[in-house]
């Protein structure tokens, strides 16, 4: 069976397509294609949305979430199992860092939305204006559009939608078309918790719209207010050029290469469970996972051969499986992706330890977990983003190499440094990422409050955190001047008034005597007539 291939039907009125489980090629679900006209339809009613429920008072929009967190984990199981039969990653990660990570953002977003909107004071002490008051609110874009990816269905638009939801906007989300229905879910989950709280009668300020690239390029081309797209550089360059025709602000998620670097001094054990959970959790298709792996010289070699001992006992099939470590890869595209590049570097010198190959039996989309050495960073091994089960590791001598060797990317999403404390904090600063753990990997993504984002090709902006939900608010000022009998100075006419003016400029930046005489010279000013 041909898994991952969707296929576009015309059933009548609205076009559809199909999704599979990657682990069995089974038929899951039949999705409607939206066209442009449905996309701006939907815009359209999330608009209507974002008008009361912006206006809404914040503690019933967070009311909101926390209901939406509460479902989330009484739904848990089910959502895990529809989330692994999409994806095909194994159900204790469905469970953990899809429906966890977008249960705690959405209590995070309901507890900081206040913090994120609380109106400020913006002093000033400019003598010719100190009759004004100047306030800075933080007010809603409108509508988000959000697309997002396959490889985390529910966490990564539920994080950005509570976000979003929470400081007062609408969203539109367009799913990846391979895993469309966790978005669906969300929906039927905001919409219970709406009702729960009154609100059901009224426009939802949530809409889904599914289908295939080019529905995510109609949202694009919408009236949506900003956008957070998440996905791979080469769709984030064509969005942001799109975006860019009209003005559009973006947030861009996209891919990383992240490097793991092993200090001498790191606890072997650890490092090495370390590695080879973070380049093998979810099949390695993680932003924020191990795609190279950097080790000193001095324990490289026990280091490979402890990593060597525990691939060789993960087990690989079908996540719906309890005992699974490692399940398919999303699709055959994916397979093909991973096994060039693996190929490409045995080719040019790599040594397989594990792995190195497709694993047939199991099904079309399944890749052995795979260790490999003897690599360097003229292979696309080591500078493209592999996203699939491998290892890559190299060593290295001192500090200035590693660092050198992370930092030699087109990307800067995640890194982690492994050691001691102190020394490996020393190293993590000057590594150039968006996010550095020191013996620790990924979980910064399941940690609310932390904001998530790169530098270089892996995007702009950040999700996530209270810089996240910063950046769904647009900043408005405020100036309320309370002399609305008098007019100003500087108005119309011109004429006489000059050298006043230029007195009173004087009068601004001179102190002592000089200030004085300046003040006397502006006076004119104060009497003039004005129109
Ligand atoms: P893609 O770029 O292929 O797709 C991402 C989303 O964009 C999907 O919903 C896709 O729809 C949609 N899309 C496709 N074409 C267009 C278009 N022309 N205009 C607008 N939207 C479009 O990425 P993947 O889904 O394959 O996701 C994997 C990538 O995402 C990896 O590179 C990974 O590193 C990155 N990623 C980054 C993260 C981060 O936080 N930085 C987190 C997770 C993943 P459709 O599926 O229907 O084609």
């Amino acid at each position: 069976m041909d898994m991952g291939i969707h296929l576009v039907s015309n059933t009548g009125s609205h076009e559809r397509f199909s999704t599979f489980n990657p682990a069995t090629g089974e038929p899951l679900g039949h999705y409607p294609l939206f066209s442009s006209t449905r996309v701006s339809a939907a815009v359209a009613s999330a608009r209507e949305g974002q008008a009361w429920w912006s206006r809404l008072p914040q503690r019933r929009r967070s009311a909101v979430l926390r209901r939406v967190a509460q479902l989330l984990c009484n739904e848990r199981d089910s959502l895990a199992q529809i989330i692994t039969s999409e994806s095909g990653k194994p159900l204790q990660e469905a469970l953990l860092h899809d429906v966890l990570v977008s249960a705690d953002a959405a209590v995070f977003c309901a507890d900081n939305a206040a913090a994120v909107l609380r109106r400020e004071k913006i002093p000033h002490k400019n003598p010719g204006l100190r009759f004004k008051r100047g306030e800075l609110s933080w007010e809603p874009f409108g509508v988000i559009g959000i697309i997002s990816p396959w490889n985390y269905p529910l966490s990564i638009p539920a994080a950005d939608t509570f976000a979003a939801l929470a400081v007062g906007n609408a969203v539109v989300l367009k799913p990846s078309e391979l895993t469309p229905r966790p978005a669906l879910e969300l929906e039927h989950l905001i919409g219970a918790a709406l009702e729960a709280e009154g609100l059901s009668a009224l426009p939802s300020p949530f809409q889904v719209v599914t289908g295939l690239g080019p529905t995510g390029q109609s949202l694009v081309s919408s009236s949506i207010d900003k956008l957070i797209f998440t996905g791979s550089v080469a769709t984030g360059r064509r969005v942001a050029v799109s975006a860019a025709a009209q003005l559009l602000p973006v947030i861009l998620e996209l891919g990383g290469k992240d490097a793991m670097v092993v200090l001498e001094d790191a606890d072997l054990d650890v490092a090495s469970s370390a590695a080879v959970w973070g380049s093998m959790m979810n099949t390695g298709q993680t932003c924020v996972s191990v795609e190279r792996c950097y080790v000193h010289r001095s324990i490289y070699s026990r280091f490979v051969s402890r990593c060597l001992e525990k691939i060789s006992k993960l087990k690989v099939g079908n996540g719906a499986v309890s005992t699974t470590d490692v399940g398919p890869l999303i699709n055959l595209a994916q397979l093909q992706k991973v096994s060039r590049q693996v190929d490409e570097a045995r080719a040019l010198g790599a040594i397989v330890h594990a792995g190195g190959n497709p694993l047939p039996d199991l099904g079309p989309n399944f890749y052995a977990p795979t260790l490999i050495t003897d690599v360097d960073h003229s292979m696309s091994l080591m500078s493209e983003e592999t996203f699939g089960p491998v290892l890559p590791v190299m060593p290295f001598s001192d500090d200035d190499e590693a660092i050198s060797l992370a930092n030699d990317s087109d990307f800067g999403l995640a890194a982690s440094v492994w050691g001691r404390p102190s020394h490996a904090k020393a190293v993590a600063r000057r590594v150039a990422a968006g996010t550095v753990m020191v013996n620790d990997l990924i979980s910064g993504f399941g940690i609310s409050a932390a904001p998530h984002g790169g530098l270089k090709q892996s995007g702009i902006g950040r999700t996530h955190g209270i810089l996240g939900m910063r950046e769904l608010v647009r900043p408005c000022y405020l100036d309320v001047d309370f002399t609305s009998r008098v007019k100003k100075l500087w108005w119309y006419p011109y004429a006489e008034n000059l050298a006043s003016m230029s007195a009173f400029v004087e009068m601004i930046h001179s102190s002592g005597l000089r200030r004085v005489v300046a003040a006397f010279r502006s006076l004119p000013a104060f009497f003039h007539r004005r129109y």
